[in-house]
C-alpha cells in the first residue's frame, strides 16, 4: 500500500529516516475525524450515508494499522497484526451489523455477533502476547494482584450487568446470552490489560494510545450493556461517539513511531509500591461493600456470588501477603553485593547447629576467612575491582561447601561459614582447600586485571555445651593468629581460645588476653542482644573485665565465687559502674552467655597485677 511509495527509506534504518511519517498519526486522526464527525451532523433521514460513515472510520482504522506495521517495521510485528486482524473483525461486524439489521428486526444477526467475538479474542491475544514480550519473566506478585483487580470486576459485572439481565423478566434467551457473554468477554480482555499493566515498564505513546482505546471500548460496552438493561439505549447515542473516538485511538496507535518500542521488554518490579496496596485494599472492599449495599436495598439474589468472591479475594490477599513474607526473608537472608547469606542468617542457622550439637552430645563448628590486605586491593585496584574480588572470593567459598554448609559476609571482606556434618575431621581440610581455591588461581575483574588474591582463615569446633559467641570468639582468636602467623594460612582454634576455658598461667600476657578474650565475647552478646539497654558496649565490657578479675585468684585471696562476684558487682551498680552496665552484664551472666573459667580457682594474677 502506501509504504510501497516511501522507496529506499522503508529499510531498518531508525530515526531521522523515517521523519516524514512520524507525524502519520496525527493525519490519521484529522482525516479520520472528517467521517466521524460526520456521522453525528448527518440527518437521521439518510441512514446509509449515517452508516456509510461510521464503517469507514471502523474500516479505516484497519488499514491504517497496517500501514503502521509496514512503515514502522516493529520487532513484535505478531502483537500489531493480532490487533489489526481485530479491528477488521470489528469493521466487518460493523457492516455486518448494519446491514442486517437495515429495515430487519433481527437484533442479533448472526455474522456481526461472530465477528464482533472474534474481535474481543483477537484483541486479548495480542494483549497477552504484548504482556509476554514486556515481562518474559515470571511475576508471581502481577498475576494475584491481576486476579484481585479482576476479581473485583467480576462482582462489580455480575451485580449490576449479568445477573439483573438474566434475571430480567422481559428478556428472551438470546437477551440472556448476550447479556452474559459479552460482558465476560470484556472482563477477559480487561483481565490481560490488567496484566500488562501491572507489569510496568515505560509507556510509549503509542502504548499509552492502545490503553486509551481499550478504556474507551470497554466504558463503551459498559454503557451500552447497562443502557440496554435499562430500555435507555438509542441507535447514534453518545456511545457510538466512544466506539468512534476508540478507532482513532487506535490506529494512531499504531502509526506513532513510538509503536516499534511498544513490545520492548521492561525492568521487573516489586510491585509492592503504597499506589498498589490502595489500589488492592479497594478491590478487596468490593465485594462487601456490594454485599453491604444490596442489603441494604434488600436485593439479596446474588448473594452466594458476591460471597464466594469476598472469599476468593480473602485468599487472594493472603497469597499475595505470603509472596510478601517471603521476598523480604529472602532479602533478609542474602547480602546484596555477593549473593551469600547475611550475617542476621547465619545467627540464626548457628543457633540451631548449636541446639542439634547439644541435642546429641556432638560438636558444632564455624570458619571465619578474612581477605587479606584488602584495603591494598581497594586503593591499587579501585573499589569496583574490590567488589568483584569480594563477589568472586564468595562464589569461590560457594563452590567448596556443601549445599548444607552457611556460606555468610560477616562483615566488609570477612566471611564465615557454619561447617555441618561429620565437623572434626573435616574442619582442617575444608579450610585448606578454601585457602587454597583463593590462592590457587587470581581474580579477573575484567580482561586485563588478575589480582592474586590470599585469605586467612580461622576455624573453630566447639561441643554443643558452648554457646555461639564463644564458638565466634574461638573462630575469631584463631583468624587473628593466622594473622599474626604471616596471612595466607589456616589456624584452628578450640575450646581453649575461648575466654571460658582459657587454662590458667601466671603470665599478665595471658591475663591480658583471658581479660580481652571474656570482654570480646561478651561486648559481642551485647550487640545482638536486640532488647539491649541504651548502655554503651565498653561500659558492659568494663564490668566484664571487673568480673573476670573478681572470677580470677590473687596472689593473696581467693577467687570470689560467682555468688561473691555478683553481689560485688551489684555493690558498685551506680558508684563505680554504670547501673545499665550492670544489669546488662548480669542478665548476660544469667543467661549463661559468659559460661565459666575452667581455672577460676588457679590465681592468674602475678603478685604485681594484685
Ligand atoms: P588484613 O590483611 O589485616 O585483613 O588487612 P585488610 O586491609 O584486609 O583489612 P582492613 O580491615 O584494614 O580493611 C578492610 C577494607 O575493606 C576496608 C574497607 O574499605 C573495605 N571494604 C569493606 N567493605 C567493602 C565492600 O563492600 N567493597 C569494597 N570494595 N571494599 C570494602
Ligand atoms: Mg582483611
Ligand atoms: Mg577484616
Amino acid at each position: 500500500m502506501t509504504s510501497s511509495s516511501s522507496g529506499p527509506r522503508t529499510t531498518t534504518a531508525p530515526g531521522n529516516s523515517r521523519a516524514p511519517w512520524s507525524l502519520a498519526w496525527v493525519g490519521w486522526c484529522l482525516a479520520a475525524a472528517v467521517p466521524a464527525v460526520g456521522h453525528f451532523l448527518i440527518p437521521a433521514s439518510h441512514p446509509v450515508a449515517q452508516v456509510v460513515s461510521y464503517c469507514l472510520v471502523s474500516a479505516g482504522t484497519a488499514a491504517a494499522m497496517a500501514v503502521g506495521i509496514r512503515l514502522h517495521r516493529p520487532a513484535a510485528r505478531s502483537v500489531w497484526w493480532l490487533l489489526a486482524a481485530g479491528q477488521v473483525m470489528y469493521a466487518g461486524a460493523d457492516i455486518a451489523y448494519f446491514v442486517t439489521t437495515t429495515g430487519s428486526e433481527t437484533n442479533y444477526p448472526v455474522l456481526a455477533n461472530v465477528l464482533y467475538l472474534a474481535q474481543y479474542l483477537l484483541v486479548a491475544a495480542a494483549l497477552v502476547l504484548l504482556g509476554r514480550r514486556r515481562s518474559p519473566q515470571r511475576n508471581t506478585a502481577a498475576l494475584v494482584d491481576t486476579a484481585i483487580l479482576a476479581v473485583a470486576a467480576a462482582v462489580l459485572w455480575w451485580v449490576f450487568l449479568i445477573h439483573p439481565a438474566v434475571a430480567a423478566p422481559g428478556f428472551s434467551a438470546l437477551d440472556r446470552v448476550a447479556a452474559t457473554i459479552y460482558p465476560v468477554m470484556d472482563l477477559c480482555v480487561l483481565t490481560v490489560a490488567i496484566r500488562l499493566l501491572l507489569g510496568g515498564g515505560a509507556r510509549q505513546t503509542s502504548y499509552q494510545l492502545v490503553l486509551a482505546f481499550l478504556g474507551l471500548t470497554l466504558f463503551a460496552d459498559t454503557a451500552y450493556g447497562l443502557l440496554t438493561l435499562h430500555g435507555m439505549y438509542e441507535n447514534g447515542g453518545w456511545s457510538d461517539a466512544v466506539y468512534l473516538v476508540s478507532y482513532l485511538a487506535l490506529g494512531a496507535a499504531a502509526l506513532h513511531p513510538s509503536m516499534r518500542r511498544v513490545a520492548e521488554p521492561v525492568e521487573g518490579r516489586s510491585g509492592a509500591t503504597l499506589y498498589r496496596v490502595v489500589l488492592l485494599a479497594v478491590a478487596t472492599l468490593v465485594a462487601p461493600v456490594v454485599l453491604a449495599v444490596q442489603n441494604l436495598r434488600h436485593a439479596a439474589s446474588s448473594d452466594l456470588v458476591v460471597v464466594t468472591a469476598s472469599a476468593v479475594l480473602f485468599l487472594l490477599m493472603l497469597t499475595r501477603m505470603a509472596g510478601l513474607i517471603a521476598a523480604q526473608r529472602r532479602i533478609a537472608m542474602t547480602d546484596g553485593l555477593t549473593g551469600v547469606h547475611t550475617r542476621r542468617h547465619l545467627s540464626d542457622a548457628l543457633r540451631a547447629e548449636r541446639e542439634r550439637a547439644a541435642r546429641h552430645g556432638g560438636s558444632f563448628a564455624m570458619l571465619l576467612v578474612d581477605v587479606d590486605h584488602f584495603k591494598h586491593i581497594n586503593d591499587t585496584y579501585g573499589h569496583p575491582a574490590g567488589d568483584q574480588v569480594l563477589r568472586e572470593v564468595a562464589g569461590r567459598l560457594r563452590d567448596a561447601c556443601r549445599d548444607t554448609d552457611v556460606v555468610a559476609r560477616f562483615g566488609g571482606e570477612e566471611f564465615a561459614v557454619l561447617v555441618t556434618g561429620e565437623v572434626p575431621g573435616r574442619l582442617a581440610a575444608l579450610a585448606e582447600e578454601l585457602r587454597q581455591r583463593i590462592a590457587g588461581a587470581p581474580v579477573l575483574v575484567d580482561n586485563r586485571t588478575a589480582i592474586t588474591v590470599t585469605v586467612s582463615i580461622g576455624a573453630a569446633v566447639l561441643p554443643g555445651t558452648a554457646s555461639t559467641e564463644e564458638l565466634l570468639v574461638a573462630a575469631d582468636g584463631a583468624l587473628y593468629a593466622a594473622k599474626r602467623g604471616g596471612r595466607n594460612r589456616v589456624v584452628v582454634g578450640d575450646a581453649e581460645w575461648t575466654t571460658a576455658a582459657t587454662p590458667a598461667g601466671s603470665d599478665p600476657a595471658d591475663v591480658d588476653r583471658q581479660i580481652q578474650r571474656w570482654t570480646a565475647l561478651v561486648s559481642e552478646a551485647v550487640r545482638r542482644r536486640a532488647d539491649h539497654q541504651n548502655v554503651p558496649v565498653s561500659m558492659v565490657a568494663g564490668v566484664c573485665a571487673a568480673w573476670a578479675l573478681l572470677r580470677t585468684a590473687g596472689p593473696d585471696r581467693p577467687a570470689f565465687t560467682a555468688e561473691q562476684a555478683r553481689a560485688e558487682l551489684r555493690r558498685c551498680r551506680g558508684v563505680q559502674f554504670h547501673p545499665h552496665a550492670v544489669d546488662e552484664f548480669l542478665a548476660l551472666e544469667a543467661a549463661e552467655v559468659v559460661g565459666t573459667p575452667a581455672a577460676a580457682a588457679t590465681p592468674l594474677l602475678p603478685a604485681t597485677l594484685g
